[in-house]
């Protein structure tokens, strides 16, 4: 592990912050099975260090992994003498982090004015106050919800859209992984977009006069804040595991859907812990809770990034789900309208098929929760820069995600069940 001590002019504080200088990101194309087992030989190496960023699926397909600096050397000289075909993605994954980090200072300068930026990446804090602001410039259609407290006894807010009455309602959330900072940004940029377009925006009115809409910005505010004050790459909670000196579940492997199956790790030190039960971390049983004492939650619809795919149930299985033709009709819609707007390309498919089989994931536990509805979206990009999207790039992927949304909400409202 290096760290820097980092004089937090960003923060306000002093931290360890984690550097990632000479980390590389590699495009890896195994071309056999036989590539695709020294892959996962390699990924099993502890010492390396490796931080997977798209996982090794099937042949021919793309692996995106993050190699420190110190691994480099080696982990090339292992995929040429396999003959597995790879490229750099990142040349320098730290260049990428100063300029962010930048990006930000400069951009708390700007803000100084009282003007809130949603083309910028912001802390925990400044995401809580503008959704303050949002809630008070529309009291009459905005309100704050507790849903719960995470695991360091941070409060899950969610905003409440809702023309009144008793409606059936659609749950949002982003941020279940903390570095998918581009998903936090977009949702809460559509938060605004929903506020300030009721009334306006016949299609929003419309969606608003007949469902409730719960949009939880950041669902897991431990990892964010983790995430820009000590470890960049951060993406699960920060639980404490019992007999083990790692830290954190993956929630999205922690739902009670399929838990413990294939596509999720016992090991406490993998990124994609599924915990030592379903529900353990407080971040997924406060929403779970929130939903069933709900009652009438018709969608589930859950941002991460990166890859750009709209998926359905199931990750956990890779049987086709029920309502698959509907469901498959409307994700390939909303891809349609996603990419008018700037060309971005989604694919579409259940989770199994279009990803990896991954178990414990929340639309899987939506969906066998009756929430028929029920959708992921992997945000921008492909890779270029993962889970280090530019912030440029946030209020594009914004616009564009909000068509998907609005043609998954729209059907929703015209398919009452
Ligand atoms: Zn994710």
């Amino acid at each position: 592990m290096r760290f820097i001590l980092f004089l937090g002019a960003l923060f306000g504080h002093i931290y360890c912050r984690e550097t990632f200088v000479g980390d590389q990101v590699l495009e890896i194309t195994p071309s056999n099975e036989e590539q695709m087992k020294s892959l996962v030989q390699l990924e099993a190496e502890e010492h390396l260090q490796l931080d997977f960023w798209k996982p090794v699926t099937i042949p021919g397909a793309r692996a995106h992994v993050r190699v420190p600096f110190g691994s480099v050397q080696a982990v090339k000289a292992f995929l040429e003498s396999q003959g597995i075909a790879y490229s750099i993605m990142i040349e320098d994954v730290q260049v990428l982090l100063d300029k962010e980090d930048e990006e930000m200072l400069q951009n708390r300068r700007r803000e100084r004015n009282g003007n809130f930026n949603f083309g910028a990446y912001h802390t925990l804090e400044e995401i809580s106050q503008e959704m303050d602001n949002i809630v008070a410039e529309h009291p009459g259609l905005v309100s704050k919800v507790r849903v719960g407290a995470s695991f360091e006894n941070r409060t899950l807010t969610a905003l409440k859209f809702s023309t009144g009455g008793d409606k059936p309602a659609i749950w949002l959330d982003a941020g279940i992984h903390a570095r998918e900072w581009v998903t936090q940004a977009t949702a809460l940029w559509t938060a605004n977009k929903i506020a300030s377009d009721y009334g306006r925006d016949p299609s929003i009115t419309s969606i608003l006069d007949a469902v409730d809409v719960f949009l939880l910005p950041v669902t897991n505010p431990d990892g964010y804040v983790f995430s820009q004050t000590h470890n960049r790459m951060w993406r699960k909670t920060r639980s404490k595991v019992s007999g083990s000196l790692c830290v954190g579940v993956d929630p999205n492997r922690n739902w009670d859907a399929g838990f413990g199956g294939p596509g999720a790790s016992a090991s406490p030190c993998s990124d994609s812990y599924r915990g030592s039960r379903a529900n353990s971390e407080v971040e997924v049983k406060s929403i779970v809770d929130f939903i069933q004492n709900h009652g009438k939650v018709k969608a589930f619809i859950t941002l991460h990034s990166y890859s750009q795919l709209l998926m359905f149930p199931y990750g956990y299985k890779c049987t086709k789900p029920e309502h698959f033709d509907e469901l498959n009709d409307v994700a390939q819609k909303a891809a349609q309208s996603l990419a008018s707007l700037h060309g971005t390309k989604y694919e579409v498919g259940p989770i199994c098929s279009a990803i990896y089989q991954a178990s414990g994931g929340s639309i899987d536990w939506s969906y066998d929760s009756g929430i028929k509805y029920s959708f992921a979206f992997e945000l921008r990009d492909t890779g270029r820069y993962g889970f280090l999207l530019p912030a440029s790039q946030i209020l594009p992927t914004a616009e564009e995600t909000w068509l998907g949304l609005e043609t998954i909400m729209g059907h929703v409202r015209d398919h009452p069940y």
